[in-house]
């Protein structure tokens, strides 16, 4: 078998292409900490499975993960319960903003997949309950698969989400409503907020979603997941990954990615790489214009996508 090629060049040159490009969105101001960001940051990272990372930009910079620590927690959840989690959760696409509330009652209290807002709160509401601290088993996690022992909550973003979170309050309390939540609203609240507010680098991003690279794989070479269970996670994140816009992801870039309102966004080939790109400027579905753009552009210039 031919040894990779470094992913160096290709990154260098997304790197110039995206500088080069004129629209970058705008950051996200209903969280009042991420609005301060400047949206011409850019970094993205490629992780390779044996751990190797390359990047450009902004690579090293920690960012608030946001929506991407959605991945996570799934990922961990389907590893304590297996498929008893698909009892309070679905798995198809919303076809809705990742922050609505319309389908939830048509639909009995049961989010439609685990990366809208209401989805993530019963998942990690499933985490808190079976490990008796959700955020302290995300945080563990994040560290020893991205060998970054310094991950940590910026419980600033945290606090500024929590004093601004009515939609997920409304969300969570009405799944409450329904006895789809099993932990007290307050404390799932609190869990949810610190979760998203994780501040992690592309480096750390890339690295860390390893396991989907490498199916299922963990960092030190144990299962967190069986094969079969990687690929369910990844095709949840093909189908569901970038909300509304999902469709469109998978026509543009070609594979299993999940978006956070920080600007960042990783995508898996699978057996090839992990990838991470953060810019905090957003289109109006909350994705990462230069982010889009610049997975659009590693696997058209690749070759390497899902397809
Ligand atoms: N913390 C954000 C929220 O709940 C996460 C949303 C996102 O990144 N898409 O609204």
């Amino acid at each position: 078998m031919a040894l990779s090629p470094s992913f160096q060049p290709v990154l260098e040159r997304i790197a110039a292409d995206i500088a080069a490009a004129p629209g970058r969105g705008r950051p996200a101001d209903y969280i009042p900490a991420l609005a301060e960001a400047d949206p011409r940051r850019f970094g993205m990272a490629v992780a390779e499975p044996d751990g190797t990372v390359y990047g450009v930009g902004d690579w090293q910079q920690p960012f608030s993960a946001q929506s991407i620590t959605k991945v996570f927690t799934l990922a961990l959840v389907l590893s304590l319960e297996g498929e008893a989690l698909w009892e309070h959760v679905g798995r198809e696409p919303s076809g809705n903003p990742f922050n609505s509330l319309v389908q939830l009652e048509y639909e009995h209290g049961i989010p439609r997949n685990p990366f809208i807002n209401a989805g993530a709160l019963v998942v990690t509401d499933r985490l808190h309950t079976l490990t008796g601290d959700a955020c302290g088993t995300l945080r563990e996690f994040m560290r020893a698969e991205s060998g970054c022992p310094g991950l940590a909550f910026d419980e600033r973003v945290a606090a500024s989400e929590s004093a601004s979170g009515d939609r997920n309050a409304a969300l969570a309390h009405f799944m409450a409503s329904y006895r789809h939540i099993t932990n007290p609203v307050p404390e799932l609240l609190s869990q949810y907020f610190r979760q998203c507010a994780l501040e992690a680098s592309c480096a750390d991003l890339a690295r860390a979603a390893g396991f989907l690279a490498r199916h299922g794989i963990r960092a030190d070479g144990s299962a967190l997941l069986t094969r079969i269970e990687a690929k369910r996670v990844n095709a949840v994140m093909l189908t569901c990954g970038t909300y509304d816009a999902a469709g469109d992801f998978a026509y543009r870039v070609g594979l299993p990615g999940k978006s956070g309102v920080g600007g960042g966004i990783i995508a898996v080939v699978p057996g090839r790489c992990s990838l991470c790109v953060w810019s905090p400027g957003l289109d109006e579905r909350g994705n990462s214009v230069a982010g889009v753009a610049a997975l659009d552009r590693f696997t058209t210039l690749t070759g390497l996508s899902v397809f």
